[in-house]
């Protein structure tokens, strides 16, 4: 253990803060005390401090393995502007340069170095000499294949916990659900690393979800609502930011494409115009935004669906950082949701790359608190609704569908979670086919219990009870639909069910057709 009054010095002194944020001390005290640690966090939650603090004051030398080898020099810069002895390792740098280092490090001079995962055969000359203290792994996502930056290079630092099992791991990331969350501990072996989760929920931001009918006209209606306010509209392609500015330019309004197509120098210029505010809104592909610190986004706008809710969240995260109320938009199409598939289908890892797209489908279409569902998705339950998304303000009419959720959930119960959304519903509705004899599902309890309720029916009834967070589809699973711990409520104590009327949502889909 250490001393509180050791640790608040230490912010005080080397980072100016008077107070720790949520979960920094905890995290903090758990790595004295031996333990590997997972962190969940989303981005400007202050994650740096979890391991810079502790390396400052732990006897010997702190790794740090971070993926952008752009920023590196930027945070060491910062970290010795701060008084904190740190320097980066990395292929940038010349051999001079890099021997600099090692006598620094040899002398004892260095406490916190920083390197990409692709440099750790830089690291043994170190590790044979010097006595590490600590093991920080950034952007941890990057190990999984399930995650979206995924970077081969991560796949090697499970060696690390090998190599030094007495040393405390700390892995760090903005972004992860449930699955990738394990995917990160077990291929760091780390698999008890205790998990530190932050709250996601970004109250001052508005859920909002719109058809994409007429979509340019519907924006140029939004901006003229907040003339003065700035934002972002994430297009698809580099040929829609073009389009879509182009036409808001020609309803006067301040509008610049940004995509990576567009020369370096050029894209600097925006992105300073945008800071300055001297560019009210940038159309953009997902290439902007990384990076960019400003506070006082007051709007960010989805012209298309995006391909998974963790980009959607990380895009929308761009608005409002002030903390000041912001907007939010998303428009759904079902050609996005095609053209998505299509590329999904292209990618590496189809399967979990279409799962993932049909929770962002699941979360547009949804029927219930949209900020339940997203908190849902990063593993984190809110129990009251959010008051602060369009279902909250604008709710659907619901009915008492308890028996309709018990048959469901019973239903996934007797086939023991192992079998994907259409195989329920054929057990549900009494189906005939070659999965149902092969596996003799017709003997179960639950068989043909509810024919009276067609296909998709069942399927948008299903859906809400995902969303309400009664089932879970395990997408590393083939899509088996699973209870989860607040599916026994219902099935055992009675639990009320509210469901959604189907007919809303048929309005919405003759509506988009
Ligand atoms: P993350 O890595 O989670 O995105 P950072 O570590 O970069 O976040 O921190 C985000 C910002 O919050 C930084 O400017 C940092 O200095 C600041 N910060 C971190 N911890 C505290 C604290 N305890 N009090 C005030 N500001 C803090
Ligand atoms: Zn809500």
């Amino acid at each position: 253990m250490i001393a509180p009054t050791t640790l608040k010095n230490t912010l005080k002194e080397y980072f100016g803060y008077d107070t720790f944020r949520p979960l920094q001390e905890e995290i903090i005290n758990s790595i004295f005390s031996g333990k590997d640690n997972l962190v969940i966090m989303p981005t400007g939650g202050g994650k740096s401090i979890c391991f810079q603090l502790p390396a400052i004051l732990l006897e010997g030398l702190t790794i740090v393995i971070s993926p952008l080898i752009a920023l590196m020099k930027d945070q060491v810069d910062g970290l010795t502007t701060n008084g904190i002895a740190a320097a980066y390792l990395n292929s940038s740098q010349t051999e001079i340069e890099q021997q600099a280092i090692y006598s620094e490090i040899d002398a004892g001079k260095i406490k916190l170095l920083y390197t990409a995962p692709e440099s750790l055969s830089y690291l043994e000359h170190i590790f044979s000499s010097q006595k590490i203290s600590l093991i920080a792994i950034d952007e941890a996502h990057c190990i999984s294949s399930w995650g979206h930056d995924f970077r081969p290079a991560y796949t090697n630092l499970g060696y690390l916990k090998k190599r030094f099992p007495s040393i405390p791991v700390i892995a760090l990331t903005a972004t992860a659900d449930k699955a990738t969350r394990e995917d990160i501990a077990n291929q760091l072996n780390i698999p008890h690393a205790k998990q530190h989760i932050a709250s996601f929920d970004r109250k001052n931001l508005k859920l909002e979800v719109r058809p994409a009918n007429d979509r340019v006209k519907q924006i140029i209606s939004f901006i003229d609502e907040r003339p003065t306010e700035s934002g972002i509209i994430y297009c698809l392609s580099r040929k829609a930011t073009e389009t879509v500015a182009e036409k808001l330019q020609n309803a006067n309004i301040n509008a610049i494409a940004y995509h990576a197509g567009i020369a370096h120098t050029k894209r600097s210029k925006i992105q300073e115009d945008f800071i300055n505010d001297t560019c009210q809104v940038i159309c953009a592909t997902i290439a902007f935004g990384m990076g960019i610190d400003k506070s006082n986004v007051r709007w960010v706008i989805h012209y298309n669906l995006p391909k998974n809710i963790e980009g959607y969240y990380q895009e929308i995260g761009r608005a409002g950082r002030d903390g000041l109320p912001s907007n939010t938009l998303l428009f759904h199409s079902y050609a996005d949701v095609i053209q998505l598939k299509k590329f999904a289908e292209s990618s590496g890892n189809v399967e979990v790359q279409l799962a993932k797209l049909d929770r962002m489908k699941e979360y547009a279409d949804a029927l219930s608190c949209r900020r339940k569902i997203l908190l849902s998705y990063f593993g984190e339950l809110i129990s009251e609704d959010c008051g602060n998304c369009d279902v909250c303000n604008n709710p659907p009419q619901f009915f008492d569908g308890t028996i309709i959720a018990q048959k469901a959930l019973s239903a996934v119960a007797r086939l023991k979670g192992q079998e994907p959304i259409g195989t329920v519903i054929d057990v549900l509705r009494g189906a005939q086919n070659s999965v149902i004899q092969e596996k003799n599902y017709q003997e179960l309890k639950t068989y043909g219990i509810a024919k009276d309720i067609a296909w998709l029916d069942w399927k948008q009834y299903i859906t809400q009870l995902i969303n309400l967070g009664y089932l879970e589809i395990a997408f590393h699973e083939n899509n088996k639909l699973k209870l989860t711990e607040f599916a026994k409520d219902v099935l055992f104590h009675n639990k009320k069910v509210d469901l959604a009327n189907l007919v809303a949502t048929k309005e919405i889909f003759e509506e988009q057709k």
